[in-house]
């Protein structure tokens, strides 16, 4: 009987300390997804540099993917300790050059901008990804979209040529089943151009879902440019 007790009381224990691991360790909701038009990154007052591999392919690339709570706040930082450590991603380096490419100036070779992402959101996400899965997902969901092919097979092309938001979204909805947020930056005559397009991904960092709640990022107008790059 007393053993009886004693194993229960052991059961609950480690039933609350698992369950109070759990609420320390997932601390977001969902994912934001963000991708970058490296024509509107470049096509800015500041410019831009390629990466030391060579001007990246016309397409989009990926900025992060940012655990995020329902209320819109979000974690960052959650483990100074566990710095990015190039070694772990050796497989996934070509593809990260190619699909997540680093516009900013001086020239680098990427490391920098994985690490920061790495180290400020992905280490939020710890519960369900280590260093080598958090880009492998995020490399993953990207292709799955075919944003660009989305776009243009709905009449929709980084030409110069100016577009509304409703064709930029419907087109995007029509062709990959989910609706962006879109996020818009200045080229340097002062016209709204399509920099960011944010997909929401289940607390799992497994399928696309609808946004619970959009992001704060500076938003459009209805001329929007999709510039050449
Ligand atoms: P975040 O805005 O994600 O906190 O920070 C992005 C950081 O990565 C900035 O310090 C920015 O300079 C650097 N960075 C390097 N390459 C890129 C790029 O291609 N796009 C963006 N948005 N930031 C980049
Ligand atoms: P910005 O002020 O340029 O929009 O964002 C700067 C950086 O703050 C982003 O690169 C990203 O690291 C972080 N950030 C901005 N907005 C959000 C957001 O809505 N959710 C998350 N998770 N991070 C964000």
């Amino acid at each position: 009987m007393a053993a009886a007790r004693l194993s229960l009381s052991i059961l609950l224990v480690v039933l609350a300390v698992a369950a109070g691991q759990r609420a320390a360790a997932q601390d977001y909701d969902f994912f934001y997804l963000v991708l970058q038009w490296p024509g509107s990154y470049c096509d800015t007052k500041q410019s831009c540099c390629y990466p030391k591999s060579g001007k990246p392919a016309a397409d989009f690339g990926i900025h992060g993917l940012w655990p995020n709570r329902d209320d819109g706040s979000y974690p960052q930082n959650c483990s100074p300790d566990n710095a990015f450590n190039p070694s772990k991603v050796s497989d996934l380096l070509s593809s990260l050059r190619a699909k997540w490419p680093t516009l900013a100036c001086p020239s680098g070779d990427g490391l920098k901008f994985w690490g920061h992402e790495w180290e400020k959101h992905g280490t939020c996400a710890a519960n369900v990804f280590d260093e080598h899965g958090y880009f492998q997902a995020a490399l993953r969901l990207r292709d799955q979209l075919g944003v660009l092919a989305a776009l243009t097979s709905n009449g929709v092309k980084p030409d110069g040529g100016y577009y509304t938001l409703s064709q930029i979204k419907g087109a995007i909805q029509d062709g990959t089943g989910f609706e962006p947020y879109v996020e818009c930056n200045r080229d340097e005559a002062g016209n709204s151009q399509l920099y960011q397009l944010y997909f929401c991904v289940d607390a799992a960092g497994d399928s696309f879902v609808e946004c619970p709640v959009l992001p704060s990022g500076r938003p459009c107008g209805n001329r929007i440019e999709f510039p050449a790059f």
